[in-house]
């Protein structure tokens, strides 16, 4: 019997109908790769397919119609929202307003997945998963709403990623299928979902945030920049994740290439009081061992009460 008094908990759960696509590609795309006959080019199709679209997602969904850190025209704009969607990850409206929504929240109880919160698991897939999160936070995404095109791709977001598969299956068959998308789009999957699981777990931690962000360059590499997170959470609104020009940021590099032929333009990069007047004293930085504390009470046993949030508009422009 319990007798210690437990705050009520949100009970979670995934539809598991619904969710049945998501584990069926796991399954078709690990038992697939076998049944086609093996080159190493597919191989390469697969990498190369996972980093296209893994671009799209961190330059498209995240830097650009989460934080609109950058412009760019509404021809470019579309593309790259497209692009991301092949990845089947919902429409890019309906991931930036929830991403957007992880921002005000992050953390704290109402944030949709936080590994500190809803446990890890949730975290990296179970919110996806879950009827709660199915619709789009309109209010939360406003600024695009305007965009007719945008709007339907949202309705319809699994058609970039059909238009996709099919196009592969004509140029190279079913090997260019099995590799170029099912086993490319699971690892997708599972790599742009590290960000709201481990990145919030493991790594390091330079810039006070009122989350659990850290920096990882392993992360970094397999999202393109994306591992630099506690560098993310401290300012939202740049461009490059990367600070220093140790930390590896692919994304940042192909956008700042991309502005050079004026494909996008007015890229943002942080303040450098802001950055300094954040940073933690070296002797008190968390490091890789530091694991997160198991429960947000232990958070508090640390650090004492939470802080005000101090939190940069999302849709500020320089
Ligand atoms: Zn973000
Ligand atoms: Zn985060």
């Amino acid at each position: 019997m319990n007798t210690t008094a437990a705050p009520a908990t949100k009970v979670r759960k995934i539809r598991l109908l619904q969710s049945m696509p998501f584990f069926l590609l796991h399954v078709v795309a690990i038992v697939g790769v076998f049944l086609v006959p093996f080159a190493w080019k597919w191989v390469g199709l697969c990498v190369g397919i996972y980093y296209l679209r893994m671009f799209a997602i961190t330059g498209g969904y995240h830097r650009y119609f989460s934080h609109r850190t950058y412009k760019t025209s509404r021809a470019f704009q579309f593309f790259m929202a497209a692009l991301a969607q092949s990845s089947a990850q919902k429409g890019a409206l309906w991931w930036a307003a929830n991403h957007r929504h992880h921002h005000k929240y992050s953390d704290q109880e109402e944030d949709i997945h936080s590994p500190l919160h809803t446990g890890f698991w949730w975290s990296h897939a179970g919110w996806i998963l879950s009827k709660d999160n199915e619709a789009t936070h309109w209010d939360l995404i406003g600024d695009f709403k305007k965009y007719p095109e945008l709007v339907w791709l949202n309705k319809y977001p699994h058609v970039p990623a059909f238009a996709l598969a099919i196009g592969l299956f004509l140029a190279g068959g079913a090997s260019a299928l099995m590799w170029g998308f099912f086993m490319s789009t699971v690892l997708l999957w599972h790599g742009t979902f590290t960000i709201n699981s481990l990145s919030h777990v493991y790594g390091t931690r330079r810039y006070t945030t009122t989350d659990t962000s850290r920096n990882n360059f392993w992360l970094a590499l397999l999202t393109l920049g994306e591992g630099w997170h506690n560098n993310h959470h401290c300012y939202q609104s740049s461009t490059n994740q990367g600070f220093f020009w140790y930390e590896i940021d692919i994304t940042y590099y192909v956008l700042k290439g991309l502005s050079a032929v004026g494909i996008v333009w007015d890229l943002r990069k942080p303040p450098l009081e802001l950055l300094e007047a954040k940073r933690i004293a070296k002797g008190d930085r968390p490091g890789v061992k530091d694991a997160m504390p198991l429960t947000p009470s232990d958070t508090r046993k640390k650090t004492g009460p939470a802080p005000v949030p101090e939190r940069e508009p999302l849709t500020a422009q320089a």
